[in-house]
């Protein structure tokens, strides 16, 4: 059995114009999943649009329409996603639906993040960096022209590390490694080993604060950093696709968790938990 997908986009995201809510539940039925969160987007950031790359990424009912504007996603639709989830409870009994949201740099915005997660009742918070604060908050995603790789990579760890210290109210961390999706390929692979210290400080930081690791499988989280969370005493691990499109739902799934059960993680009591450290590895 494969674990839940706690980290699935729909059509609620800003980013996921080809999200469906009711298509992705029928995937994750035929795939046997017991469970799955819909984890939306809750982006307070505004980001300027530094590259035509960035503009032709935006959604296509985003306002900016020139380098330089500034884009400010679209605000999460409460009542309409809370209908849709109640909808697809109805229509999937079979699949646990959970709620949820993905915030990004929650340590930026307290009073805007604990608004929402107080206007309904959230049953999966990832916290997320997706941004750094050069002159102005940039995505990651479009830093690689005006950064180092490394430089980049460290930057990113280091945000995460603010965030993860921070008493912002989520209980997994998502993607830890987020600048690996586009790290490029011409300066050869990238080795975590060479980021050891940084990935070492955050994980350290994250289980002092009882969070759990996520295992984000865009591009699979590599197996050398869940051992590393495992080595610093980490307790909990949970399985994400961040699918944005209803093919994407766990993807490589039964490979990730063969991965953290070499790791040394174990599922829950319950199908439908997180999976948890082994005394025994
Ligand atoms: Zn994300
Ligand atoms: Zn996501």
């Amino acid at each position: 059995m494969l674990p839940p997908d706690f980290h699935v986009h729909s059509q609620w995201s800003w980013d996921a114009p080809l999200g469906s809510m009711v298509t992705t539940c029928e995937q994750a039925v035929r795939l046997g999943l017991r469970s799955i969160a819909f984890t939306e987007h809750v982006d307070f950031t505004r980001w300027v649009v530094t590259s035509r790359e960035m503009l032709n990424s935006l959604p296509v009912c985003a306002e900016p329409t020139e380098v330089g504007d500034i884009f400010a996603p679209a605000r999460l639709d409460v009542e309409g996603y809370l209908e849709c989830v109640q909808a697809c409870r109805l229509a999937f009994p079979e699949l646990r639906i959970l709620t949820g949201v993905e915030l990004g740099e929650a340590h930026w915005f307290p009073s805007e993040v604990s608004a929402v997660l107080s206007s309904f009742e959230v049953e999966r918070v990832l916290g997320s960096v997706h941004s750094l604060n050069m002159d102005f908050p940039q995505m990651v995603d479009y830093l690689y022209g005006q950064l180092d790789p490394h430089d980049l990579m460290r930057a990113y760890l280091s945000e995460v590390f603010e965030l993860v210290r921070s008493s912002a109210a989520f209980s997994v961390l998502a993607h830890i490694d987020y600048p690996v999706r586009k790290w490029p390929g011409s300066i050869g692979e990238f080795d975590p080993g060479s980021f050891e210290d940084e990935f070492r400080s955050v994980l350290v930081a994250l289980k002092s604060s009882g969070r759990a690791l996520e295992l984000n499988t865009t591009v699979p989280i590599r197996t050398q950093i869940v051992r590393w969370w495992y080595e610093v005493g980490g307790e909990a691990v949970t399985f994400g696709s961040d699918a944005h499109g209803p093919s994407e739902v766990a993807r490589s799934f039964a490979d990730a968790a063969s991965m953290a059960e070499a790791c040394g993680f174990r599922p829950g009591q319950d199908a439908n938990d997180f999976w948890y450290r082994s005394r025994f590895l």
